[in-house]
């Protein structure tokens, strides 16, 4: 694990997914950005995957559930070889090949479609048993928001998962705290979500889910745990990076053209900072 390239990787995936959302104007600019470290770790240090080959049945499969979270996607496999970056800047335009939310017709790099909350998690564990009575070893990342986790089938997803002991499948759940509504513990309070993620028998642990070597650790021992599902709960800052959404941990975002601009500098020069550092 090489840590510096990773969290350069990081600042890059944040400033492209800005510029994503800018080419558009407005976004899901929130629970993008705090999932930039994560998916640098992902992309740069743990999966298998072939740019050149999207579908190569060897790959890991990545299922983005909170799939309002598209453009930290895209920015990632646009970075990573699937296609120029700059091509995901048609986000959500006519005829573009990447909708606001992930879908597997369209965007190479994209496994499966997502949007609709809670069906990432079903689609995700049908993927992982799929696998493993093909008698692949693939494995399945999954992403899930703490929004999301309203969502009953998220718990029948990871109930499912660990009556079957699947253990190539690891889920990560986002705890930014905020949904698109507000806060998690205004609108549908969870308690703790570990203890509730183990109790349905995943492997779980919870870490800081802007520290790279945390969440690469945290990878390893769950792939370590072979008896069943594991679950990551990743602690964040919703809107990580993004200034004018971090404060006020945006949902969505249309900021004006000098906030955007702010932004896209701060990018730049966290990046540059990280490069020098
Ligand atoms: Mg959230």
């Amino acid at each position: 694990m090489n840590e510096k390239k990773c969290k350069v990787l990081a600042a890059q995936i944040r400033l492209e997914t800005l510029r994503v959302i800018h080419a558009l104007g407005f976004g899901h600019v929130g629970g993008s950005m705090d999932l930039a470290d994560l998916m640098a770790v992902l992309y740069g240090e743990v999966m298998r995957f072939d740019p050149k080959n999207p579908r190569w049945e060897d790959r890991d499969w990545l299922v983005m559930s909170k799939g309002h979270a598209g453009p930290v996607a895209y920015a990632t496999f646009g970075l990573t070889g699937y296609y120029p970056v700059e091509e995901a800047y048609t986000l959500n335009k006519p005829h573009t090949r990447f909708p606001s939310h992930t879908d597997r017709k369209l965007t190479p790099g994209v496994d499966l479609t997502t949007g609709s909350l809670g069906q990432g998690v079903s689609t995700a564990v049908g993927a992982a048993l799929g696998n493993r009575i093909d008698g692949r070893d693939n494995r399945v990342f999954c992403i899930v928001g703490d929004g999301e986790a309203d969502e009953g089938q998220v718990w029948e997803g990871f109930h499912f998962a660990s009556a079957h002991k699947l253990s190539n499948i690891l889920f990560f759940l986002d705890k930014n705290g905020y949904q698109l509504d507000g806060s998690t513990d205004d609108i549908l309070p969870h308690g703790d979500l570990a203890k509730k993620a183990e109790a349905f028998g995943l492997y779980t642990q919870e870490i800081d889910g802007h520290d790279v070597m945390a969440i690469y650790d945290a990878i390893q021992k769950a792939f370590a745990h072979t008896d069943g599902p594991s679950c990551i709960v990743l602690d964040t800052i919703k809107a990580k990076g993004a200034t004018f959404a971090e404060p006020k941990r945006e949902h969505s975002s249309q900021p004006s053209e000098e906030l955007w601009q702010e932004a896209l500098a701060a990018s730049e020069k966290a990046l540059q900072d990280i490069m020098n550092s």
